[in-house]
């Protein structure tokens, strides 16, 4: 169930948000939001999406996490108003090790395989994750779905 799945992602994360004053508001979908799949692989790929939203939006950001819902397709929409990303990045951003300002993700920590795993799993699901960012405005992460007949 990804609404289930969204908002265990919030619970686990929300401590790390809290201790950069970063506030996570989410908006489950409406109805049934069931698919087949591997849950604990499709958790571990909210995980890494929302932690990157924690890390990559400075002390009192905003997050927002929403689950919307067309006929058989869910849309699992993680937003934040952090650093974002350049737009000569954005091509390369599910590239394995792949990181945008070396300098500064170094000191972050991490290796740069999250969204590439992220991508991989989401398409062995046979969905697809998307990336919208601006530089100093924000990043917007969509992952869609096909969930099950209701
Ligand atoms: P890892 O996930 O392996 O711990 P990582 O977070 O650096 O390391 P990815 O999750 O693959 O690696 O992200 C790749 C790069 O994309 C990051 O290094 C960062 O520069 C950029 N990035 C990802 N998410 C965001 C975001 N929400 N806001 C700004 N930049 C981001
Ligand atoms: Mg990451």
């Amino acid at each position: 169930d990804l609404n289930e799945l969204a908002k265990k992602a919030v619970l686990k994360l929300e401590v790390f948000a809290k201790n950069k004053n970063q506030q996570i508001k989410y908006n489950l979908g409406e109805g049934i939001t069931r698919l087949y799949g591997d849950e604990d692989r499709i958790e571990q790929v909210l995980l890494n999406i929302l932690s990157n939203s924690i890390k990559y939006t400075p002390e009192g950001g905003a997050i927002e996490v929403y689950v919307e819902k067309t006929d058989s397709l869910a849309t699992i929409n993680i937003i934040d108003n952090g650093i974002g990303i350049p737009r000569e990045d954005l091509p390369r951003l599910f590239e394995r090790f792949y990181r945008v300002d070396k300098a500064r993700s170094r000191e972050m920590g991490g290796t740069g395989l999250g969204l590439s795993i992220a991508k991989e799993i989401i398409e062995a699901h046979e969905g697809k994750i998307q990336i919208l960012s601006e530089e100093g405005q924000g990043t917007h992460v969509m992952i869609t779905l096909l969930l099950l007949e209701e």
